[in-house]
């Protein structure tokens, strides 16, 4: 299954006509997760193809108000929504008491059992075919970098030796999943016998809002996927350092030390056009050829062998 990303909100800071704020939609099997849910992000789920349903996780990667402004919307429409699922915040300390006091004073008594998970340093969540991974960036408040990594995936099985072995078709999802079985025959067989070596798995890795960092590019290596924030175009390089944040140069020089497979560039400056960016996405390929300048909306899935693909280019 391919695993699916789209950007929600591809600008910072404030909204434009053109541009949300930070909201990262990615689907793993059988569950969605959000990362950051800036303002007015339910409303860009609603636009956009998504079904809200199998929403999981939102984990917001610093308590700025461009990237967490929405989730009290969004909690406040799921329990209009009648959702009876348990749903998960993951973010920076404060987040918890941020989370209550807002709850308590719009009166939300959520549908849902909500839970609130306060990350200090880093802290990796594991589930059932991936990790989810926080870990600290540069952006002068306490600020998360986010990877989500697929565990290493079983290599191919060799039919004509499970024939041979007489392993029963039923049986052999059983050593896809790394566990031994035993044929008809009483014959046991063990996974390494018949599957091809492990795949590793595919990682998706989003910086946040940082300057440019060594653990960003400790983290990024060899991702397929690197979305990283691109706040200043060329010629305003001196205000990301100010800002603590990045240029599409620096986002380019990070994707080419690492490798990545593709790089979304997105949290753009109210300040540019879409001109103005469409513009810096042409210049920017002089340092890395992959590279998109995201829109909101722009959609990219990753297929089974870990090529990336815009499937939408997004709203323009
Ligand atoms: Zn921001
Ligand atoms: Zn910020």
């Amino acid at each position: 299954m391919s695993i699916r990303v789209t950007i929600l909100g591809s600008g910072g800071t404030y909204p434009t006509p053109e541009r949300g704020l930070p909201a990262i939609a990615v689907r793993m099997p059988g569950r969605l997760y959000l990362l950051d849910c800036g303002g007015c992000t339910q409303r860009q789920i609603f636009k956009s193809k998504l079904k809200i349903g199998p929403l999981t996780h939102i984990f917001i990667t610093h308590l700025h108000g461009d990237h967490i402004f929405g989730v009290f919307g969004l909690l406040q429409t799921l329990t209009l929504l009648d959702r009876q699922k348990p749903l998960y915040i993951v973010g920076p300390e404060g987040i918890r008491s941020l989370i209550e006091e807002v709850g308590r004073w719009t009166w939300l008594k959520p549908s849902y059992e909500l839970s609130v998970i306060e990350v200090r340093d880093e802290r990796v969540f594991e589930f059932d075919t991936h990790y989810v991974r926080l870990f600290p960036v540069n952006h002068g408040v306490p600020a998360f970098g986010i990877v989500v990594e697929e565990k290493p995936r079983p290599g191919r099985l060799d039919v004509e030796k499970a024939d041979r072995l007489g392993v029963p078709v039923h049986l052999r999802k059983r050593l896809q999943l790394g566990k031994a079985v035993r044929t008809p025959s009483g014959r046991v067989v063990h996974p390494e016998e018949v599957l091809g070596e492990a795949k590793p798995g595919r990682k998706v890795v989003y910086t946040g809002d940082t300057s440019p960092c060594d653990r960003v590019v400790r983290e990024a290596k060899g991702a397929n996927l690197l979305i990283h924030d691109s706040m200043y175009l060329v010629g305003d390089e001196k205000l990301a350092e100010e800002g603590v944040h990045s240029s599409y140069r620096d986002a380019c020089e990070v994707a080419e030390l690492c490798g990545v497979g593709l790089l979304l560039l997105t949290h753009f400056s109210p300040r540019y056009r879409n001109k103005d960016i469409e513009e810096a996405e042409e210049a920017a390929k002089k340092y890395f050829p992959r590279v998109v300048a995201c829109r909101d909306f722009t959609t990219v899935e990753i297929d089974f062998s870990g090529a990336c693909r815009v499937v939408e280019a997004g709203m323009r």
